[in-house]
């Protein structure tokens, strides 16, 4: 796989963590749009990234707050892989990607940011997409699209 320039992601890596789990507290606040919560289960739910890999980087996770995937019951499981189809099948009827990255970091060694609650990343990828990544360098830019695309996948 080649690396994606994400510049904006320095914002992610130098930000001070915020206490608690934000994919425990996300859902309860009950406020999706500024969330970004695209879609609600009754296990399981997405959200937008707010530091993208690359557009349309949505991320799935139980409302249940488990570390790994052993942890999940049989309807958690199901749930989980169902909404990884709808998601990727969103994306592609909308942002018409050549392919897609999906998969999970799990534990702190492995990449994780978020280590203590399981999410499963599904990252679009278009040809040539490494080669597109530098043009956007201005946060204020992917939080614009962030909002557009949030319309666009809302279903
Ligand atoms: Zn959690």
């Amino acid at each position: 796989m080649d690396n994606l320039w994400a510049p904006w992601r320095i914002q992610y890596i130098q930000a001070k963590k915020t206490k608690g789990c934000i994919f425990c507290q996300k859902p309860k606040q009950k406020k999706d749009r500024i969330n970004y919560i695209v879609v609600r289960k009754k296990y399981v739910y997405s959200l937008l990234n707010i530091f993208p890999y690359n557009n349309g980087h949505v991320l799935i996770a139980p409302f249940r707050h488990v570390a790994e995937l052993d942890k999940l019951n049989g309807e958690e499981k199901l749930e989980l892989l169902d909404l990884v189809i709808e998601t990727t099948k969103i994306l592609k009827a909308i942002l018409k990607p050549h392919g897609f990255n999906i998969g999970m970091n799990v534990g702190k060694t492995a990449g994780a940011g978020i280590d203590a609650h399981l999410h499963v990343h599904v990252v679009p990828r278009w040809n040539a997409d490494t080669n597109f990544m530098p043009v956007l360098t201005e946060t204020k830019i992917i939080s614009q699209s962030l909002d557009e695309l949030y319309r666009m996948i809302k279903p």
